[in-house]
This record gives C-alpha cells, structure tokens and sequence, in this order.
C-alpha cells in the first residue's frame, strides 16, 4: 500500500515529498547522545523513499546494527516557501502530527567519526513513520506534550515548550536552505529517552490531546 499524507483522517490532496529533520532541537537529548548543543539548526534530509505509515510494522535492518527510535513532532506543509519569515511559515503549516526518525545508530557513529555524511543511517527506506496529520489550525504549537511508549512502558516524555527553536522558527530558517513544497513534512527534533528497538516491540505515540497511534517492530 502507498504511503499517501493523511489530514484528519482523510487523504489529503497533496503530494509525498521530501522530509526536512533538525536534529538536537531539545538539549537534554543532545547531552544524552553526548553531543554540543549547537547554535544554529543541524539539518539533514529524508528522501520521499524513506516515508513509510504507522500502520506498516518497522523491520529492523539485518547486520546494520541498532536501530534507534526518534519521537517527533512532524508539520504538514501546504504551500511553497522560500526565504520566508516566522508569520509566513505558521501560515504555511497545514497539519501537526508524530513521527518516528528511525535511526542506525551505531553506523551513525561510525560515519560521524570519520567526518561523513549520515545518509545511509538516516535517510534508508523505511526510516522515517509518520502518522495522519491533524489541522494545525487554532494549535499552540510551541505547548505540545509527546509522549512515546514502547511495550506500555514511557520511554520519551516531552513538550515543544523544550525546545531550543520553536516550530515556526525552524520552519523559516529551513526555508533560507531548502525550498519547501507542498506535501514536504518537517521533523523537529526528538527529545531526550532515544534508545534501541527490538524484534516485537509496541510503539504507541501521542501529541497532546491531538492524536494517538500505534505501530509495530516485525518479529
Ligand atoms: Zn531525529
């Protein structure tokens, strides 16, 4: 089955594009991995390839080492922007929902030590799960709780109100680097709690009172 965007709980006529993921957007995660809270945004991106539903079991890659799991908040965007500003970005953002940056994290740290890019730890098929996206229309976006449990165990905690750069301002900033379409998704960030999946595993996320979703590690 295709992955098509979902917009409460309807197909929503828009595009599968390409995703746009800020990493370390919540210190306390950033310490947890050891690495500096930087000043500007870290940006890196998934390709369309990479987007799979909630309703799809992750398979864990075979002899590539942990995968990690990443709880986000991810944005829907609903109009192209380039170079715009906070307003124009808020203006922009169609739908509000959680995600998962699946992660290999061990070929990461790899790569990371010897000075290369991250694609093939970030960027894979499968590794980005996204779930339907609810209106963001009248959302305080930066007063979000998400939470994630795995095997009914709370293992990520946290709220947008954490984090180092709000939604809308990363959405801007973005635009100065990479135009956005319609149909993009941004993921922003992960807060503290990541850690390794295992064969079986229930996922279960939520963003506020907004929307929860289940998904699944295939045995
Ligand atoms: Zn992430």
């Amino acid at each position: 089955m295709a992955y098509q965007h979902l917009l409460n709980s309807t197909p929503v006529d828009l595009p599968v594009g390409k995703v746009v993921c800020v990493g370390r957007n919540y210190a306390e995660h950033a310490r947890e991995l050891n690495n500096p809270v930087p000043d500007e945004p870290l940006l890196f991106i998934k390709p369309s390839t990479a987007i799979q539903s909630m309703e799809v079991p992750i398979i864990l890659p075979k002899d590539r080492g942990g995968l990690h799991y990443e709880a986000e908040v991810s944005v829907l965007i609903g109009k192209p922007l380039t170079c715009v500003d906070e307003a124009e970005a808020m203006k922009a953002i169609t739908g509000v929902g959680v995600a998962l940056d699946l992660t290999l994290r061990d070929l990461q740290s790899q790569l990371k030590e010897k000075g290369l890019p991250w694609e093939k730890a970030k960027a894979f098929d499968g590794s980005c799960c996204l779930s339907s996206f609810t209106s963001s229309v009248g959302v305080d976006l930066t007063q979000l709780p998400i939470k994630l449990w795995i095997n009914d165990e709370l293992r990520q905690d946290g709220n947008t109100d954490q984090m180092l750069r709000t939604i809308a301002s990363l959405v801007a900033y973005i635009s100065h680097w990479f135009t956005l379409l319609p149909g993009d998704v941004v993921l922003t960030g992960t807060p503290a709690g990541v850690g390794q999946l295992q064969s079986g595993d229930q996922l279960t996320l939520q963003l506020s009172d907004l929307l929860k979703e289940s998904t699944q590690v295939s045995k």
